[in-house]
């Protein structure tokens, strides 16, 4: 079986963090171009735009977009219209609709779409989610709080529309959430907290329940300064599951649990290897509908001004 040619588009800084060391560890699938306005990677070929990889590499198999979500469908589309299968970084698209539009798109032209969420791939996730399936629960506590200026530098797009504003990092607890709890997720209210001067929130209070009625409360904020918190707790009548560093440790009533090391990445691109082999797409949508409802349904207050 030959190996899958991938090209990647926007090489920031998630593209460099993970995309690439994860890619180069992953087996069947090899790196051979990059599409950036502004860099060049190291042994690829490498182009301005996306439209000029396309071109120069007809024997492209794949496309991974690292951009931010404003700049997330155009891209997707082109490539899907190319004849590519595309991996898409969270979130899948700036809203619920384009990505519905993708979905059809893919399946349209037969090609692979992979709605990524790697914090589902954090090292306590199955831990997590077969604690809860074994135990009624009574409650979740999402606790989300990070410092914008250290976790985003100098990023503007996240404070336009379609950047998300405190939902770029919450909606990676809404995909841990989603993906454990096993049952559909309501949004009941929100609170969101925007700069007087930006266009998102720097903070959010979100009230959700599940299908059986457990309520799920979330708090979102980029105020906190130094060490980040991104914990979740789930209490049950005889104790608490908490999983904190963004799903990567668990501890079930204060006792730490024995899990893996933290591979989100190489996970993401092992899971995207196999859908293509497979011919398969994987595109779970409510973690953007619940950011979505929370826009919708949510109230909304000025705050002071964010200046980076
Ligand atoms: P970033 O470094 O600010 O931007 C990524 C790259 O996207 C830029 O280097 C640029 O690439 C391209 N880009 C920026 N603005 C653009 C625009 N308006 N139109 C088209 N391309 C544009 O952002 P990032 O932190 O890597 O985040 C990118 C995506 O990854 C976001 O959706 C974010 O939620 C997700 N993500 C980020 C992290 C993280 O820790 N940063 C973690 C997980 C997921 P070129 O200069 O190469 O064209």
């Amino acid at each position: 079986m030959t190996n899958i040619r991938l090209g990647l588009v926007g090489l920031g800084k998630i593209a460099r963090d993970q995309h690439l060391p994860a890619i180069a560890a992953t087996e069947g699938i090899d790196l051979v171009a990059v599409a950036s306005r502004n860099a060049t990677a190291e042994d690829v070929n490498n182009y301005p735009d996306l439209a000029a990889m396309l071109g120069g590499e007809p024997d492209l198999d794949a496309v991974v977009l690292c951009q931010p979500p404003q700049a997330r469908y155009d891209a997707a589309r082109t490539a899907l219209a190319a004849g590519k299968h595309v991996f898409l970084e969270k979130p899948p698209g700036a809203t619920v609709s384009e990505a519905q539009a993708l979905v059809a798109l893919a399946s349209q032209r037969g090609k692979t779409l992979f709605a990524s969420w790697h914090s589902r791939y954090a090292a306590a996730v199955p831990t997590a989610k077969a604690w809860v399936a074994a135990h009624a629960l009574e409650r979740v506590t999402i606790d989300w709080k990070e410092d914008v200026r250290h976790w985003h530098p100098g990023q503007d797009w996240i404070w336009e529309p379609g950047g998300f504003g405190v939902f770029d990092p919450g909606i990676n607890a809404l995909s841990i959430l989603t993906e454990i709890i096993g049952v559909p997720v309501r949004l009941i209210d929100a609170e969101l907290e925007t700069p007087s001067n930006r266009q998102a929130p720097i903070a959010a209070r979100l009230s959700m329940e599940t299908a059986g009625g457990v309520p799920i409360a979330a708090e979102f904020d980029f105020r906190q300064t130094g060490p980040q918190t991104w914990d979740i707790a789930i209490d049950r009548a005889a104790g608490t599951l908490v999983l904190s560093n963004g799903g990567n440790e668990a501890t079930i009533d204060g006792v730490a649990q024995d899990i893996g090391r933290e591979a989100e990445y190489p996970g993401l691109y092992r899971r995207f290897v196999d859908l293509i082999r497979t011919c398969e797409s994987d595109v779970d949508l409510a973690p953007l509908q619940i950011v979505a409802d929370a826009f919708l349904r949510g109230r909304s207050m000025a705050t002071d001004p964010f200046l980076d």
